[in-house]
């Protein structure tokens, strides 16, 4: 459990994302980026991309492998697909964040939980949605290959001693937060949880705020 030094009044950008919702924002090079979890026990799914090119991504594979360690907390370099750093983590009040159990989807919804469960609201329908108006303002079309595997902070996964992963209880509270340095300019890409179907949230989805320092 590291805290940050950084005070919220003197953030150079602050946003509150809804329960349920995505958000996309740029945090450049040297900047400070702040997951806040605001009512506690909320899990958010996040990419990085380098910011001028989705080509270059948070690889969730080359991070596990350099640290040795299968969860996130202070100190770990992600990094991308190319093997640079893209954020290291500064700071972290909740203690273990997950890289493992991926986005929810209608088709794990379908598989996990029920077919009714289909057309309920799922990260990866809000990574598309946001990845797909965002890339419009350029004239580019980004879609599903354009998606990899996700960072799910203040979610907790657990492997058991039988390899298996079980999506449990959450174990952050209300005002945790995760605190990264950008050690390149990167395009950052949240779907806020919207599952009701198991615990990672509480069964209850609530808002976060991002926050940046200069
Ligand atoms: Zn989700």
């Amino acid at each position: 459990m590291i805290e940050s030094a950084l005070n919220p009044a003197q953030a150079s950008f602050r946003h509150v994302i809804p329960a349920g919702e995505p958000w996309i924002g740029t945090v450049r090079q040297g900047q400070y980026f702040r997951i806040l979890d605001l009512e506690g026990n909320q899990a958010v799914d996040t990419l990085f991309y380098r910011a001028d090119t989705l080509e270059e991504r948070y690889s969730a594979t080359d991070t596990i492998r350099a640290q040795g360690n299968i969860y996130l907390t202070t100190g770990t370099a992600l990094l991308s697909n190319e093997g640079n750093a893209m954020l290291t983590i500064v700071a972290d009040t909740c203690g273990r964040h997950d890289t493992l159990g991926g986005a929810c989807s209608a088709e794990s919804n379908t598989v996990r939980y029920a077919l009714e469960k289909r057309s309920m609201h799922s990260c990866r329908d809000n990574f598309l949605l946001a990845l797909a108006k965002w890339g419009a303002q350029y004239g580019k079309d980004f879609s599903k290959r354009d998606l990899s595997s996700n960072i799910n902070f203040f979610m907790n996964v657990p492997v058991t001693p039988a390899g298996k992963l079980t999506f449990a209880d959450g174990i952050s509270g209300v005002g945790r937060y995760v605190e990264m340095r950008a050690d390149m300019d990167v395009t950052v890409l949240i779907s806020n949880c919207p599952q009701l179907n198991n615990p990672c949230n509480a069964y209850n989805p609530t808002p976060v705020e991002v926050l940046v320092w200069d």
